[in-house]
């Protein structure tokens, strides 16, 4: 009888995740024989694409919704610290690459762009003002700056500050070294490197379409998406790093921690705009606050964008609903998802979040005179003929099993890991592609855990000389560690502490 092809790791998608999973393992054991598997004709095509996401490195600088406040007034921090932190990991392992010469330069995929939160009225100005008196005090967020003088903020903001009422009330922080990171580009940077590696393939066109349990790890089957032909691939450890779609793939390996899982995919869009004279005008990343009843994910943000050398501003997002897993996807994709598992938690979530129905059916339903009026809010003078719209990537939202209300909705990611460690999938899509190296360090730790703590554990600590939970705390590692990334990735001058802007 013939046998089936073997490898160590199958990793299926060519994203951000795939491709960071990949030459992370590839580095720590250069032995390692793995096959990246694609639906798609290129890396970066569905989520991880510049265009399908809106680019900003997250680090909790100007993201509202990482730093609640309580009723009481006070501002907990702590989410946008830790996501601090993981974006500094995330920047060791691309300095560490950089530094090999894995990438041309690193300013094709990551740019220097200031990170500010705009905020209206009273009730915005007192959160924002609470917010930078309690982040000011810890080291990761001590450049900040404030501000509720309007000169300053037409010289932070030039583009949104003409048209407004005198009297309107608003206040703004501001910290230039935020950048814009290119994920496609870098996702397929890493994805060239890894194909210059003896052992490793990145197959494109080609669809995992079932995973079965063999004695030593997983049967894959590989659907040739133009022949339709079929081939098998024995897989000691698999990735199901398939985006929106990893959720179904999960449920055709059957293991135990995949039950109870659901999805709820939230579309999105754009207003994009190209126009050089409006474009020059805004060098920033602004974000402010959602709207009442919206999702987290639906903060509205104006941003510079850097794509192929070229800057645009992106304005949005705009939600809205599909029942596809993918933007390439089926509009089955939901229906399909439902299981006997999952269905409780399902209608859950539908009976319990009916202001999100409510809220994307409203998305859904606006016009473009309706968006380019939230635009407007941000940028006063926006004029419709530079703005047109585009269609961003599909987030599939996590549903789970909850002991007291039968199913909850989460706006995280999460790690759902077999037992035995071979296999994992990564549910969620938020913070996304800035935190990936550490949801991938969280992986091995998962799956691999005597190689992480043993053969494997000198190189994680020469690629990663300091993790989150120092950095959080050690305001001195924190700093050096801060300076040597930036120095690496180009984003400020080796003599200098100013940000050297594309
Ligand atoms: C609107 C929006 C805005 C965002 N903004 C940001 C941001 O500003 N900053 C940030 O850090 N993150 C952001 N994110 C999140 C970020 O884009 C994602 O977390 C990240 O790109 C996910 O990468 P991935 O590799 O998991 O998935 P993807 O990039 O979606 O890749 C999955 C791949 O798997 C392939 N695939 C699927 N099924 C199969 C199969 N059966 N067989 C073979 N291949 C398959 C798909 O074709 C795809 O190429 C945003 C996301 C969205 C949607």
């Amino acid at each position: 009888m013939a046998h089936n092809e073997a490898v160590d790791v199958v990793l299926v998608g060519a994203g951000i995740m795939s491709a960071t999973l990949a030459v992370l393992l590839k580095e720590l054991d250069p032995a390692i024989k793995l096959e990246v598997v694609e639906l798609m004709d290129s890396g970066a095509a569905e989520s991880s694409n510049p265009w399908n996401n809106a680019g900003t490195g997250h680090a909790g600088l100007c993201e509202l919704n990482y730093t609640p406040q309580a009723a009481d007034g006070t501002v907990d921090i702590k989410k946008a610290v830790h996501i601090n932190t993981q974006f500094e990991v995330s920047k060791q392992f691309w300095s560490y690459l950089t530094k090999k010469g894995t990438f041309g330069s690193c300013k094709s995929f990551i740019s220097p762009v200031p990170h500010l939160s705009f905020v209206q009225g009273d009730d915005g100005v007192s959160f924002l003002k609470e917010r930078f008196k309690t982040l000011i005090k810890h080291h990761a967020f001590s450049d900040m700056e404030y501000t509720e003088d309007k000169a300053k903020m037409a010289e932070w903001m030039p583009l949104m500050m003409p048209g407004r009422a005198p009297d309107e009330v608003l206040a703004a922080t501001r910290v230039m070294n935020g950048t814009d990171v290119n994920f496609g580009a870098l996702t397929n940077q890493l994805l060239q490197h890894l194909t210059s590696a003896p052992d490793a393939q990145v197959k494109y066109c080609k669809r995992v379409t079932d995973l079965k349990r063999n004695n030593g790890g997983w049967t894959v089957s590989i659907k040739d998406v133009n022949t339709g032909n079929t081939r098998d691939v024995d897989a000691k450890f698999v990735f199901l790093g398939a985006g929106g779609a990893a959720l179904p793939l999960l449920q055709a390996s059957g293991i135990e921690e995949s039950k109870g899982f659901g999805g709820f995919p939230i579309s999105g869009q754009w207003l994009r705009c190209d126009n050089p004279e409006v474009v020059k005008q805004h060098q920033a990343k602004v974000y402010s606050q959602a709207a009442v009843g919206s999702p987290p994910m639906s903060v509205p943000h104006l941003d510079t964008r850097v794509v192929d050398g070229k800057k645009s501003l992106l304005f949005g997002p705009y939600a809205g609903f599909t029942t596809k897993f993918l933007k390439h996807g089926s509009f089955m994709d939901l229906p399909m998802s439902v299981r006997l598992g999952n269905i409780g938690p399902m209608l859950a979530v539908a009976k319990n979040n009916m202001d999100l129905t409510k809220y994307l059916v409203s998305e859904v339903m606006q016009s473009m005179e309706q968006r380019l009026e939230s635009l407007r809010r941000f940028y006063p003078l926006a004029k419709a003929e530079d703005w047109r719209l585009e269609v961003a990537g599909q987030r599939v939202q996590i549903i789970k099993k909850d002991p007291k209300k039968g199913g909850v909705l989460q706006f995280g990611t999460e790690l759902v890991a077999a037992k035995d460690g071979s296999l994992a999938a990564l549910l969620g899509a938020s913070p996304g592609a800035s935190v990936t190296v550490s949801i991938m360090l969280e992986l091995i730790e998962k799956c691999f855990p005597n190689k992480a703590s043993g053969e494997w554990a000198a190189k994680l600590a020469e690629i990663f000389p300091a993790r989150e939970k120092v950095l959080e705390t050690d305001a001195a590692l924190y700093r050096k560690i801060n300076a040597q990334n930036n120095i690496a990735l180009e984003l400020v001058e080796e003599s200098s502490e100013t940000p050297s802007y594309a």
